[in-house]
């Protein structure tokens, strides 16, 4: 019988009752007993290590969370920067990019060529589409270019982090001035 050490307790224990071992979201086993009285993860029910107790995630229900069940659930990354950042909660907060290559496109946004560039939304949904053609168009009033800039690229309507936002809105304020 396959006896393991609990990371927690150190206690040996067996498997016999289980199929398989509980363990923590680094993948360390841990005994029934411990498991039991653990903080866990509402999405993958593993067990959160210590460092994650220390900073806990919350889902928007409060419900714990692991690291990586967070970034999952709540983190993009960012196609400028490759950070992993917060998604958007609201359509306000959401900005993204429309690059060179898409632009080229011939894409329009009321009725007018559309610019590469970075754009924030208005309100959800901010484009329609079918399923067969995909994307379409954007509905009137729903974005906003707030700075141009021909970025390269292929990502579409990706979000894009607030940091590189204020970065190309920085440069933005630096050149008019
Ligand atoms: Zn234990
Ligand atoms: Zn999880
Ligand atoms: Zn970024």
């Amino acid at each position: 019988m396959k006896k393991l050490k609990c990371s927690i307790c150190k206690n040996q224990y067996s498997l016999e009752k289980k199929w398989l071992s509980e363990e923590n979201t680094e993948g360390c086993v841990i005994c029934d007993a411990c498991y039991e009285k653990e903080t866990k993860c509402d999405y993958c029910h593993r067990a959160l290590t210590n460092e994650e107790k220390e900073s806990p995630r919350e889902d928007s229900d409060g419900d714990p969370m692991c690291e990586s069940c967070y970034t999952e659930h709540y983190q993009e990354t960012c196609p400028i920067c490759e950070d992993y950042f917060d998604k958007a909660t609201r359509a306000d907060d959401y900005f993204f990019a429309i690059t060179k290559s898409i632009a080229d496109t011939g894409i329009q946004y009321n009725s007018k060529p559309m610019r590469p560039g970075i754009y924030r939304a208005f309100e959800w949904p901010m484009y329609f589409g079918n399923c067969v053609t995909g994307f379409e168009g954007f509905f009137s009033g729903s974005i906003e270019l707030i700075k141009e800039i021909p970025l390269d690229g292929y990502e579409f309507c990706e979000e894009i982090c607030h940091e590189c936002v204020e970065k190309y809105t920085r440069l933005a304020k630096g050149g008019a001035a």
